[in-house]
C-alpha cells in the first residue's frame, strides 16, 4: 500500500463519522501544492550529481505550513504528500497555529561528505526558496537531516530574502535554535506514554518497554523512560536488537552510540544481541515504541506483535490492516500525529523566539512543551472515552474539525 493511500484511510474513516460532504473531503485531502526539483551539485571528485527532491504543502487553513525535510533514499512524491498531511493533523491536533507540508530528497546522506551535504542543501534552497518563508512554509528536520543542514538552509534562503531565521526551525542553539529541541520528539513520546500508562491504570516500573530506533527519537525517548523508571528491556538500531530481560543500562548505551563514529549501537557487548527486526516481535514486553521507519507493521505481520500498548513515535509505522486487527485485538494505540508531536511544538516555539528576539530558557521549554502535550492528550483521550472511539480516530476526528472550522471560518478560499 502506497503511503498516502494509509493516511487516506484514517482520513476517510474519520470523515465518515463526521458525516463531511464529498466536497470537503477533497478540500482537506488534496494539498494545495506540490513541487518536485533537480538538486545538481558538484561532489568533491568534480563530478556533478543530480537527485529529486521535492516540497508538497498540504494545508494552509489554521497557519502557515509546517514541516521536515526528510534525506533519505526512499523518499518519493507519494511519501512525501502522505506525511506533508499528517502535518496537518499533527499540528491541528496539539492546537498549533500552523498547517501542513513536508520536503525531501532522495539520497542517502551517508553516502556524502559534509560538504557535499551542504552543497546538496543549498541547491534544494535554490529550487524552492520561493515558496518557502517564515509566514508561509516553514521547514524543520526529519530522518536524515538534522541541526546543520537547517543552518546551511537559512543562510543559503537569507541570501535571497535577507535576515529572518524564523524560515526554518530545528537550527543550532547558537544560530537562533531553541533550547530543548533536539530532544524535544523523544521527550514528547515519553511524556506521553508516562500520561497513557496512567490513564490505563498501569505502573510504570511493571510496564517493559522495547523501542525500534536509536537516533534523535529514540534515544531521547529511551532517556527520558529510563528516568521515569520504565524498564527498557530492548532497543535497536539498523546495527540489531540488544536486549537484557531485566532492563538494559540506558546511559551505558548513550554514552557507547555519543563515542561511536556513525553514532550507532553497534559493538555494544554488554547484553544479548539479536538481528534488528526483532525488537518489533519480542514476547517479554508491554509496550512497543516504533521510531524509526514507516510501515514496519503490516496486515501478515501484526499478529506477531505481543506488547498490548504501541506508541507511535516515527510517521506511519502501522499499514491500516495492522491497525484495525491490533485495536480488535485490544491493543491501545497512541497515533502518530499526537506520540510525536513534541518536535513541531518546539519548532513553533523557536519560531515564536525568533519572532519577538526573545528566548526562553530550557525549563521554560520543557514546562510548556509538557503542558502543550498533556492539554492536546487529555482531549483525545476524553473524546475517545466520550464516543467510544481508538485513540487515532479521536485524535483525526479532532484533528479535522479543526481544521474544516478555520476554512469555513475563513470562507474556504
Ligand atoms: P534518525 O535518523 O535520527 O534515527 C533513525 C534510527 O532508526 C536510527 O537509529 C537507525 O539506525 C534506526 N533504523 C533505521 N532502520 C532501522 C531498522 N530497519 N531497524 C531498526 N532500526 C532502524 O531519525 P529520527 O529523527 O529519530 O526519526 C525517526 C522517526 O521519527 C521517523 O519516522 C521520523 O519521521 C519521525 N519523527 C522525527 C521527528 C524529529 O524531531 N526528529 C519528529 C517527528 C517524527
Amino acid at each position: 500500500m502506497k503511503a498516502f493511500d494509509a493516511t487516506r484511510v484514517f482520513f476517510d474513516a474519520a470523515a465518515e463519522r463526521l458525516d463531511l460532504e464529498p466536497s470537503v473531503r477533497e478540500m482537506l485531502l488534496m494539498p494545495l501544492r506540490e513541487l518536485q526539483v533537480q538538486v545538481s551539485f558538484e561532489r568533491d571528485n568534480g563530478e556533478w550529481a543530480t537527485y529529486v527532491g521535492y516540497r508538497v504543502q498540504h494545508n494552509k487553513s489554521r497557519g502557515p505550513m509546517k514541516g521536515g525535510l526528510r534525506y533519505h533514499p526512499d523518499v518519493d512524491l507519494d511519501e512525501v504528500r502522505a506525511l506533508a498531511s499528517l502535518m496537518t493533523w499533527k499540528t491541528a491536533v496539539v492546537d498549533l497555529p500552523y498547517g501542513g507540508a513536508k520536503g525531501g530528497i532522495g539520497v542517502d546522506p551517508k553516502t556524502l561528505s559534509t560538504r557535499e551535504l551542504e552543497r546538496l542543501t543549498r541547491a534544494f534552497v535554490d529550487q524552492i526558496h520561493d515558496i518557502v518563508g517564515p509566514d508561509t512554509d516553514i521547514p524543520a528536520p526529519d530522518m536524515g537531516t538534522d541541526h546543520r543542514v537547517m543552518a546551511w538552509f537559512r543562510n543559503q534562503w537569507e541570501k535571497y530574502h535577507g535576515f529572518n531565521p524564523s524560515v526554518i526551525t530545528g537550527k543550532p542553539v547558537e544560530e537562533y535554535g531553541a533550547r530543548g529541541r533536539e530532544e524535544a520528539t523523544g521527550r514528547g513520546v515519553g511524556t506521553l506514554t508516562t500520561r497513557l500508562i496512567k490513564r490505563l491504570g498501569r505502573q510504570a516500573s511493571d510496564s517493559k518497554v522495547a523501542i525500534q530506533g536509536f537516533g534523535n527519537v529514540g534515544s531521547h525517548a529511551a532517556k527520558f523512560l529510563h528516568e521515569a523508571q520504565f524498564p527498557i528491556v530492548a532497543v535497536a538500531d539498523v546495527s540489531g536488537t540488544y536486549f537484557d530481560a531485566d532492563g538494559l543500562n540506558i546511559p551505558d548505551l548513550l554514552r557507547h552510540t555519543l563515542n561511536h563514529p556513525r553514532r550507532s549501537l553497534e559493538g555494544y557487548d554488554k547484553c544479548e544481541v539479536m538481528p534488528a527486526e526483532s525488537v518489533l516481535w519480542l514476547e517479554e514486553i508491554d509496550i512497543l515504541i516504533p521510531a524509526a521507519l514507516g510501515h514496519v507493521i503490516n496486515g501478515e505481520n501484526c499478529d506477531a506483535v505481543s506488547a498490548t500498548v504501541i506508541i507511535e513515535a516515527a510517521n506511519e509505522p502501522l499499514l491500516p490492516l495492522a491497525d484495525q486487527r491490533l485495536t480488535e485485538r485490544g491493543v491501545t494505540i497512541l497515533p502518530d500525529i499526537l506520540a510525536n508531536a513534541g518536535g513541531v511544538t518546539v519548532s513553533y516555539f523557536e519560531w515564536v523566539q525568533n519572532r519577538q528576539h526573545y528566548r526562553w530558557t530550557l525549563d521554560r521549554v520543557r514546562q510548556e512543551l509538557e503542558k502543550t502535550l498533556s492539554d492536546a492528550f487529555e482531549q483525545v483521550w476524553q473524546l475517545s472515552q466520550q464516543q467510544k472511539l481508538s485513540l487515532r480516530a479521536a485524535a483525526y476526528t479532532l484533528a479535522i474539525t479543526r481544521v474544516r472550522r478555520a476554512a469555513e471560518l475563513a470562507g474556504w478560499s
